[in-house]
């Protein structure tokens, strides 16, 4: 995808979901939470009001432009820099899409804001709906999530138990285990009981594999995470946040369009160039001017080098 595109990004190719098209509808970052392990750094922005914080309109023009140039994506996921449930016209647009195509939409939402029927209204036209939970009682949930003021664990739980009680579609729940916070057998034994209140169709532990908003989120090892999976009923599935696979002749992305993914999807030279369909030298040399201007920045990270 070229940069002629502002809130769409990607499509970004996965081995759990394929080649997903990402629709970015809050301004970076602005979420209702502040976790410590995000992907996306520290919360700019710590909100629960909602607002149209980009132009319906806009949004809904380069829908249909990426539908008429290209159209090809097995998902339309709407994530990037935030909570996409902030957003006031969320409903408004997976109805837009809806009416325009077959492709399945799914919302990755972390569940806050569902304790309030016109949120839970909106999505409910989504194919999927992914929420989080990866705490088990208010001190884990305050300390791990760091919610905006007025957010309570009760609340969050109760949204979502109401949300799976009139959503049709599929419910997905994704908790985020690290080390020495919350991924101790007992901890993860109590994060079950309260999944198991919320009854998701499928179930997800994710750990930090890309760079965390702060260094204290250490990752669980990859088998400690399989093993911590039969903790769920039903059964988790281990997972991580970035299994790009190589895909044939679908990915070229401009530097822009690098850029607009990192920012969104800190990842290293080589899961951009799985995704890209360049090799490896070429993305270091598409990315170098944007590292000298400070526009993206690197981090390591047990040995691997993150574009962030
Ligand atoms: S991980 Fe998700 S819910 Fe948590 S702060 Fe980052 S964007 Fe918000």
């Amino acid at each position: 995808m070229s940069g002629k595109y502002k809130y769409l990004f990607g499509p970004v190719p996965s081995r759990r979901l394929g080649r997903s098209l990402g629709i970015d509808v809050t301004p970076f970052k602005t979420c209702s939470f502040d976790c410590v392990f995000c992907q996306l750094g520290c919360t700019t922005h710590l909100a629960t009001e909602r607002g149209e914080f980009v132009p319906f309109d806009e949004v809904c023009a380069e829908l249909e432009r990426w539908l008429a140039e290209d159209g090809r994506a097995d998902y339309i996921t709407f994530a990037g820099s935030g909570e996409p449930t902030l957003y006031s016209r969320l409903g408004e647009l997976i109805d837009f899409i809806k009416a325009r195509t077959e492709i399945p939409v799914i919302v990755l939402s972390n569940g806050t804001l569902l304790y309030q029927p016109a949120v839970r209204e909106q999505l409910l036209n989504a194919d999927i709906v992914k929420v989080s939970l990866s705490a088990w009682d208010e001190a884990s949930f305050q300390r791990i999530n760091r919610p905006a003021p007025g957010l309570c664990f009760e609340l969050l739980l109760s949204g979502e138990s109401d949300f799976r009680a009139e959503f049709g579609g599929q419910l997905w729940l994704e908790a985020f285990l690290m080390e020495g916070i919350n991924a101790a057998p007992e901890q993860v034994r109590q994060i079950a009981a309260a999944v198991a209140t919320v009854r998701p169709d499928r179930i997800q532990l994710n750990t930090a594999v890309r760079p965390p908003a702060e260094v204290t989120a250490r990752p669980v090892a990859a088998e400690t995470l399989e093993a911590l999976c039969e903790c769920f009923e039903p059964r988790a599935e281990a997972v991580t946040s970035f299994d790009a696979a190589p895909v044939s002749g679908t990915g070229e992305l401009s530097s822009d369009g690098l850029v607009g993914l990192i920012h969104r999807h800190p990842a290293t030279a080589e899961q951009l160039a799985a995704i890209s369909g360049a090799d490896v030298a070429a993305i270091r040399a598409a990315l170098a001017p944007f590292l000298e201007v400070g526009r993206i920045q690197v981090e390591v990270r047990d040995g691997d080098t993150y574009y962030k």
